[in-house]
């Protein structure tokens, strides 16, 4: 039995995830104690047991320990069932990070999936709904499976509320992916959002973007999303390269300005394009399962940050690979994943 302590490296929901996600894609049961121990509120938290009660659906599991709290889970899989599933969150807890614990097995799953999401869909520390759909989902697709994602509403902290759906169609075997240059860029564009929300937000949000990047109008777009069931406001900015498209996030937060949160986003954004890597910090960590379950694969990136490094630590613990990350010059990193023998 595969025995993890939940409590090393970044000691947070990660760790679960990449757990739930690797046990269901080699079908070996573990056993994870000391979980989320890093964090304020230790334990599974609602988000998390959706987490645990979604992979236990998909996999068929026997599953212990499984309350609010519980720092201890035990997860043993039988088969993986594809099909139609629906995972609701229940609070406003990230439903995007739901997906990411179920979606790797349905990948190279014997028939089609399309599996109906509810929760948060725009969540701070939490891959946001554009983030998955254009920078995350097409990469996975390149290595292989055809994969759909439809936004029917967005939900934002404290309401939650948000709902999509994802299609899957998948391959017999995941391709290896290599990243090494993003290539010439092609379009560049900022969308701000606001639910429930003065539109006034969205659009100083812009134009920060306008001003620090240089950007033109027709690059920027505004949405207010009135089928939101609370209030909320998220900036994407969209870097569209030959080899890559990044999305970065920023937030609106109660008595924070617009013009904090667009010029913190505007700042990844500027780091992102003076580092001419093409993998960003948050796919970094998100590509290593993937190309792991591939069998290989390579990125350019940043230094890696404590949610990769962690991660390598549960992937070598359930499959046969090795993960080489090497500085080249200042601020780029060059990722490996191989096969072992
Ligand atoms: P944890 O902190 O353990 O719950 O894991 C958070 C996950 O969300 C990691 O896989 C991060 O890469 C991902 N994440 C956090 N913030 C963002 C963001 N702004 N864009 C994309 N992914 C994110």
């Amino acid at each position: 039995m595969i025995v993890i302590d939940g409590s090393r490296g970044e000691g947070g929901g990660q760790i679960l995830r990449s757990s739930l996600a690797l046990s269901l894609v080699t079908g070996q049961p573990f056993h994870i104690v000391k979980v989320r121990a890093a964090r304020a509120r230790p334990g599974l938290m609602p988000q998390h047991l959706t987490a645990v009660r979604a992979a236990a659906a998909i996999g068929g599991a026997r599953i212990e320990g499984d309350h609010i709290g519980s720092q201890s889970l035990l997860f043993a899989p039988r088969t993986v069932k594809a099909g139609r599933h629906h995972f609701a969150v229940g609070t406003a807890g990230s439903c995007t990070l739901v997906l990411q614990t179920v979606l790797p097995s349905l990948l190279t799953a014997g028939s089609s999936s399309e599996i109906v999401l509810e929760g948060g869909t725009h969540n701070p520390n939490a891959p946001p709904f554009e983030f998955l759909e254009r920078a995350f989902l097409p990469l996975i697709g390149r290595m292989g499976p055809k994969i759909t994602a439809t936004l029917q509403r967005p939900g934002f902290y404290p309401a939650g509320g948000g709902r999509f759906t994802i299609s899957i169609e998948p391959a017999s075997r995941l391709e290896r992916l290599d990243i090494p240059e993003r290539g010439n860029i092609l379009n560049c564009s900022a969308h701000a959002v606001v639910a429930r929300l003065p539109r006034e937000i969205a659009e100083r949000e812009l134009k920060v973007v306008r001003d620090r990047l240089n950007w033109s109008e027709k690059c920027c777009s505004v949405e207010e999303a009135a089928s939101s069931s609370g209030p909320g406001n998220v900036l994407c900015i969209e870097i569209r390269s030959e080899h890559i498209t990044e999305v970065f996030t920023g937030f609106g937060e109660r008595g924070v300005r617009a013009e904090h949160v667009a010029s913190e986003t505007v700042r990844e954004v500027e780091e992102y394009l003076a580092a001419e890597v093409p993998v960003g910090r948050y796919l970094a960590d998100q590509l290593l399962l993937p190309m792991a379950q591939a069998g290989g694969g390579s990125f350019r990136t940043f230094a890696p940050t404590r949610h990769a490094t962690t991660s390598v630590g549960i992937i070598s613990k359930f499959l046969p690979v090795e993960i080489a990350m090497q500085q080249g010059a200042r601020n780029k990193w060059e990722i490996r994943v191989t096969k072992t023998p």
